[in-house]
């Protein structure tokens, strides 16, 4: 039968090799006539997990050799060949593993797992919504968008669902929106659509990384629209990742920026300082890397906002001492970053920031310390509070006596009503990042 050859020709360039032996090499197709097929499988259970796994992709690659669509049959063989199918291994434990995954997509970083994503309060909520989606699938948040700057563990948390779910046996899909469209365009030119679009809706989770990358591409928008529609439809859970709020995507067609909107929505920010030690601290230690305390303050404060510059700074410091047996001190480390954090920029203290924040506004430094309540000085006041709080290591009552000798309590409400600002307020945001960026 030319039409089974071809068709498990087409399968076996759509599975793995283990998923082709298993679960096709097996089967006998015994007729196939106008409308319908007839296969001989070895069992039962060979049967139920197939029609679960297999059996979509199954027909479409039908349907693509030969234009048509058929009704499939089963029926079970009595041979013993057949009989000795790795199925029967799986019917024999399945009293404990009803289901074996399969997973799609990119490859899963094993080491992003929710147990080493270290929690602070920058992305609390995104690691919350994330675990709660890992754990139960569909139930609460659908689709979820992870949106945030770049290196802040967007790609983290994705894997670290997508490992967990790998872990619990439940079928997921990881992968990048570029891959997503790499896999488009050479479906679209060998003529594989229909296995394109049963491959990626038959994932019960989809995990999808950089989702601004489709901004702009049509084709690649169309056919994302459709897969979410179907998932979304049959109760999938979607997950997205992006560097921006939908609404700030360009080129982003209006029914996939409205769908983006429809769950919930979790933003990471830049790490506090305490966070990023905290990052550092557990990275060093995986690593095996000796880091003092002075230099982990100084990694942590010198550089600003991506985690990943920060765990490429750990790196070439652990393979400088490693490599040359030396002990890491602050002067060693400084010297190997010396491109990369310039001496000026080291350790950014209050005093720094309050002649940032006087520059910006254009006001004197005895204006910010003092007790003038007009908004023109109260807000950099408030700024340049949350500015030290995020960005050095003082605690409330330290910001307090370099702002003039204030209580606590008012820097903590300061930093609170900035940061609240900071949501509702694009141009406060903006300011203050432009604050940030020249410190
Ligand atoms: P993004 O996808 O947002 O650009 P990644 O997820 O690739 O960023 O993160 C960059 C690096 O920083 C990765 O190696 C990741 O493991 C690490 N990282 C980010 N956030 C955390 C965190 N909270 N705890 C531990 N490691 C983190
Ligand atoms: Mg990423």
């Amino acid at each position: 039968m030319d039409i089974w050859k071809n068709v498990l020709e087409t399968i076996e360039e759509n599975v793995d090799e283990q998923t082709f032996e298993n679960w096709f090499k097996p089967i006998k197709p015994i007729y196939i006539n106008n409308d319908s097929i007839s296969l001989e499988i070895p069992n039962k259970f060979f049967l139920d997990w197939f029609q679960k796994n297999y059996l979509a992709l199954l027909k479409s690659s039908l349907s693509y050799v030969t234009k048509k669509e058929y009704t499939v049959k089963f029926s079970f063989s009595t041979n013993k060949d057949i009989l000795s199918h790795p199925t029967k291994k799986y019917q024999k434990e399945s009293s404990f593993k009803q289901k074996k995954h399969i997973f799609i997509g990119d490859t899963l970083n094993k080491n992003h797992s929710f147990d080493n994503f270290i929690v602070g309060t920058s992305n609390q909520f995104a690691h919350a919504a994330a675990l709660s989606v890992a754990k139960n699938p569909s139930v609460n948040y659908n689709p979820l968008f992870i949106y945030g700057g770049v290196g802040l563990g967007k790609t983290h948390l994705l894997s670290a669902i997508g490992n967990y779910l790998v872990a619990h046996n439940i079928n997921v899909c990881f992968i990048s929106s570029e891959n997503f469209m790499n896999e488009l365009i050479n479906s679209i030119r060998y003529d594989r659509m229909p296995i394109f679009r049963e491959k990626f809706r038959t994932a019960e989770v989809l995990l999808i990384d950089d989702i601004q990358f489709i901004a702009g591409k049509e084709r690649t928008q169309e056919e994302f629209f459709h897969t979410f529609n179907s998932l979304f439809e049959s109760q999938r859970q979607i997950v997205m990742s992006s560097d921006k709020f939908p609404r700030d995507i360009n080129f982003l067609e209006e029914r996939l920026r409205s769908r983006f909107e429809w769950g919930l929505i979790a933003d990471i920010q830049p790490p506090e300082i305490e966070t990023k030690i905290a990052i550092l601290k557990s990275k060093a230690y995986t690593l095996n890397i000796p880091l003092p305390d002075d230099v982990c303050f100084f990694l942590a404060s010198s550089i600003n906002s991506n985690i990943r510059e920060l765990e490429g700074s750990l790196i070439r410091i652990g393979a400088f001492a490693s490599l040359t047996e030396k002990e890491i001190t602050l002067s060693t480390a400084k010297e190997i970053l010396k491109n990369i954090i310039p001496d000026n920029k080291s350790v950014i203290d209050i005093e720094t920031i309050q002649k940032a924040v006087t520059n910006h506004f254009k006001i004197k430094i005895s204006d910010l310390n003092s007790n003038k309540r007009q908004r023109v000085y109260a807000l950099p006041r408030q700024i340049g509070m949350y500015l030290s709080r995020k960005l050095t290591l003082s605690s409330f009552p330290e910001i307090g006596t370099s702002f003039g000798g204030r209580d606590h309590s008012t820097v903590i409400h300061a930093v609170n009503k900035i940061k609240k600002l900071i949501e509702s307020d694009k141009s406060i945001k903006g300011i203050i990042e432009s604050i940030e960026n020249k410190l």
